[in-house]
This record gives C-alpha cells, sequence and structure tokens, in this order.
C-alpha cells in the first residue's frame, strides 16, 4: 500500500531493525519503545486494523500469536512475561493503519485494567 510506513519496512523502501521475518509477517523494534522491549508484529498483508479482518485472516492472525511466543523466548522475555496490544481506530491511538500487535516485555509493565 502506498504511504503506509510499515509496508514501506516490508519493501526495505525504509529501514527497520528486523528480529523475525517469514513469507506471512515481519517483527522490528518499534522506533519509539515503550518498554524495554517493543517490537511490532506485522502481517505483510496490508489490512488497516482489526475492523477488515476477515475468517480467511485466521491463519495469518493464529501464526502471528503464537510467533510472538517464539519472539518473546528468542528475546528472553517469555519467562518474566509479556503483553501483546492491538489498537483499532481513533480512540485507541492506533497512528499507523497497518494492522500490528505491539510485543512489550523486559520489565514490569503498568496495569492497564484495574
Ligand atoms: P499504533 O499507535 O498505530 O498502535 O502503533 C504504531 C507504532 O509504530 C508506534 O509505537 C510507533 O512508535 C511505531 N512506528 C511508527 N513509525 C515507525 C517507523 O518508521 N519505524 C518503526 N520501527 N516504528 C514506527
Amino acid at each position: 500500500m502506498e504511504n503506509c510506513v510499515f509496508c514501506k519496512i516490508i519493501n526495505r523502501e525504509i529501514p527497520a531493525d528486523i528480529v523475525y521475518e517469514d513469507d506471512i509477517m515481519i517483527a522490528f523494534k518499534d522506533i519509539a519503545p515503550q518498554a524495554k522491549v517493543h517490537i511490532l508484529l506485522v502481517p505483510k498483508e496490508h489490512i488497516p486494523n482489526n475492523l477488515y479482518l476477515e475468517g480467511r485472516h485466521k491463519s495469518v492472525i493464529g501464526h502471528i500469536i503464537l510467533k510472538a511466543n517464539e519472539i518473546a523466548k528468542q528475546l528472553g522475555i517469555a519467562e518474566t512475561g509479556f503483553r501483546l496490544i492491538v489498537n483499532t481506530g481513533p480512540h485507541s491511538g492506533q497512528e499507523v493503519p497497518h494492522i500490528h500487535w505491539h510485543l512489550l516485555g523486559g520489565e514490569p509493565l503498568g496495569r492497564l485494567i484495574c
């Protein structure tokens, strides 16, 4: 998708610190980390946000969620725990309209829900 920053990273038009990649997804360090470890897990297909997911995406979603565990282990944050977040739309603060999972960890994270 033209002008999508994550598509540009996927297409190597702009650089990123990539920690994992396969045919379905890419994972790279967030440029403005909100935790000691902050990785973005991004499908290669341009899907604007969670509301655009269809039945055919089930395998992509499952793949990314399972890879999150592997990447967390790879980065040494699995044992201590981590958080996966998907922002959707304006009220969530979603900035980049290409669906992505934030993988946050490496230090205690504040509670989001009391
Ligand atoms: P959102 O707010 O859309 O859920 O999250 C978008 C995330 O993408 C933000 O945490 C932001 O720091 C990150 N981000 C935006 N532009 C770039 C970029 O060019 N490179 C990288 N690595 N991360 C980016």
